[in-house]
């Protein structure tokens, strides 16, 4: 197994795929053009936009950014994300998260027309969940043998937990979904079971080396967090005894990065 899903494998999966959408953007008369609004000045955040325009750039897309300080209103904001929404120029955006704690996250997604919705957060859009996506396209790419094996998927929203353990449910694996009311004995034992594990709590250590895990499990960490000390961390701490655990950042990252671009197609 090690080897098999390393991250060297998953620079090259992320770089020939996107070598195959630019052939297809080539042959596109009118390339896409996409925009993402980014709000405040978080370095994770400057990290993660400017990697998605390079991605964009890469590809022969065109990536506007809207960049607002962190003191807009909500109200703006909206009225920033209705003029995407009727701009015909525009095939599509994003509105980098997090954003602050005075404007509402769920409600900023929402005003999203599904026909825009790039991050595949909204259900009556065309576009896929990205993050889950990304992942489940990658281990299909790489002929994982998901049948009859053990994943486990540790949170439960709608944009990451729920449709990554859809998409391994269809794939028949026995899919188990651990959530905030799992008791620490239960997912142990799960956790102690698993071939396949995703981790999207949002918390720093949700799996640690307290937890045993088979040789051969692989862990995707979605989680992107700020630690005690305001430094990136994922949801699971380092070096977990595996045969493959996704760093954070520049893992998970990657593929949800892959699967935006994707979107663009869809869109
Ligand atoms: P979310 O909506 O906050 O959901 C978190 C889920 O985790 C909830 O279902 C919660 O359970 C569960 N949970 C929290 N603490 C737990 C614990 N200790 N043990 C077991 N379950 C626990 O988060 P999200 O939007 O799915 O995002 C999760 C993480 O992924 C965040 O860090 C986010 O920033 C990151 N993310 C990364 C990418 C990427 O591209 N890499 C994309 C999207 C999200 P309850 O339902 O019981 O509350």
């Amino acid at each position: 197994m090690k080897g098999k899903y390393g991250m060297q494998e998953i620079k090259s999966y992320t770089e020939s795929q996107k070598a195959l959408l630019k052939s297809r953007v080539a042959e596109m008369k009118i390339p896409p053009h996409i925009a993402i609004i980014q709000v405040g000045d978080i370095d994770a955040s400057n990290r993660y936009v400017k990697n998605k325009i390079k991605d964009c750039e890469d590809c022969g897309i065109f990536c506007a950014l809207f960049k607002y300080t962190s003191d807009i209103s909500e109200e703006t904001l909206l009225q920033a994300i209705e003029h995407l929404n009727q701009d015909k120029g525009i095939s599509g955006f994003i509105v980098q998260l997090p954003l602050p704690s005075h404007i509402n996250e769920q409600k900023i997604m929402k005003a999203i027309a599904p026909e825009k919705d790039l991050d595949g957060f909204n259900k009556q859009s065309n576009t896929k969940p990205a993050t889950p996506f990304g992942i489940y396209a990658y281990l299909k790419d790489m002929n994982y043998d998901f049948v009859g094996k053990n994943a486990v998927v540790i949170g439960r929203s709608d944009i990451v937990g729920k449709p990554m353990a859809s998409l391994l449910l269809k794939e028949s694996m026995n899919t188990t979904i651990i959530h905030s009311k799992t008791s620490e004995k239960d997912k142990h034992y799960f956790i102690k079971n698993a071939d396949l594990i995703v981790v999207a709590t949002g918390c720093c250590n949700t799996l640690d080396n307290s937890f045993e895990f088979k040789d051969s499990a692989i862990i995707f960490d979605v989680g992107i967090n700020l630690d005690d000390q305001n430094k990136l961390c994922g949801d699971c701490a380092k070096n977990l005894k595996v045969a493959f655990q996704s760093p954070v950042p520049g893992g998970v990252g990657l593929l949800t990065r892959l699967a935006l671009i994707k979107n663009i197609f869809e869109l």
